[in-house]
């Protein structure tokens, strides 16, 4: 199966291509952000009729939530609009669009879990323009599936393990928000469910899932968990969100079900 990974170089990305799971039946084809530019259309005209792709996996996402707020042009283009075209597109080449999606796309002002079918409210720039995204792609006629996410982490790019690591090393003392909760989820546990849902993607089309890791928690507790297992003697400040002064609102609670 020839397929177009779109996002190749982010964490999930890498993540997919480093799989094991499966990958044999599968012929990858991942363009550099410059090669395949979600901001300029004619880039995904050229990598559809260069490479014809059975199917396609959009990894690829504006991901600075702080940045949004400020880049909102960009960020409504890279997650929202072009993801609209990438399904035309798909619909054109009778492709199937496996699509990635945010915890982020709710308020964040439920008690338990959000289930798939609960009321979405984004709340800040990159919130709304992932929900955008995905709605598009909802609309299209083309062969899809949205998979929402959450507190992604792997051994690529830059995610949170990644930075309480270092920044656990160098600084005695470290302050880390209590006041949002969500899901941590590793990448390559994410990478293997994609790749199970390829296999199978007939049976899950045209609807939209969580995936997560199981275990809810803070990312002053997630911190906590990162430095006692990395055996780091460093002091943890548990602090609220309002202290960071963040241009982006973030959910108090996103875990998905
Ligand atoms: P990363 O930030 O690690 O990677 C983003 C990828 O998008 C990179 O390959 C980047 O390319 C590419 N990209 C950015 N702008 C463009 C563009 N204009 N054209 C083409 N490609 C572009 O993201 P993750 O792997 O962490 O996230 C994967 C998906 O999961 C995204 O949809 C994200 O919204 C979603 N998600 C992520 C979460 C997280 O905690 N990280 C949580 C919930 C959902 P380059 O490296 O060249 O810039």
């Amino acid at each position: 199966m020839r397929i177009l990974l779109i996002g190749g170089s982010g964490q999930l990305g890498l993540s997919i291509i480093n799989s094991k799971e499966n990958l044999g039946e599968f012929k990858f084809f991942y363009p550099s952000s410059k090669q395949l530019d979600l901001t300029d259309l004619s880039s995904i005209d050229s990598a559809f009729s260069e490479f014809n792709p059975e199917l396609v996996i959009n990894c690829a996402a504006y991901t600075n939530v702080d940045g949004a707020e400020s880049d909102k042009k960009t960020a409504l283009q890279v997650n929202g609009s072009s993801v609209g075209y990438l399904a035309k597109k798909v619909e054109d080449y009778n492709s199937f669009l496996i699509h990635i999606s945010t915890d982020y796309v709710f308020d964040g002002k439920k008690n338990g879990e959000y289930q798939e079918n609960n009321k979405t409210n984004p709340i800040s720039i990159y919130a709304k323009s992932k929900f955008e995204g995905e709605n598009n792609v909802i609309r299209s006629n083309s062969e899809t599936l949205v998979i929402r996410t959450s507190w992604l982490f792997s051994p690529y790019g830059k995610n949170f393990v990644k930075t309480i690591i270092k920044r656990s090393k160098h600084d005695g003392e470290i302050k880390v928000v209590n006041d949002q909760f969500g899901k941590p989820t590793y990448a390559m546990d994410l990478a293997q469910a994609i790749i199970a849902l390829i296999l199978n993607k007939n049976s899950f089309k045209n609807k939209v899932y969580h995936f997560a890791n199981s275990g809810k928690t803070s990312w002053y507790n997630f911190a906590k968990k990162i430095i006692s297992y990395k055996k780091i003697e460093c002091k943890l400040v548990p602090v609220s969100s309002s202290f960071f002064n963040y241009k982006a609102i973030r959910p108090e609670n996103s875990a998905l079900s």
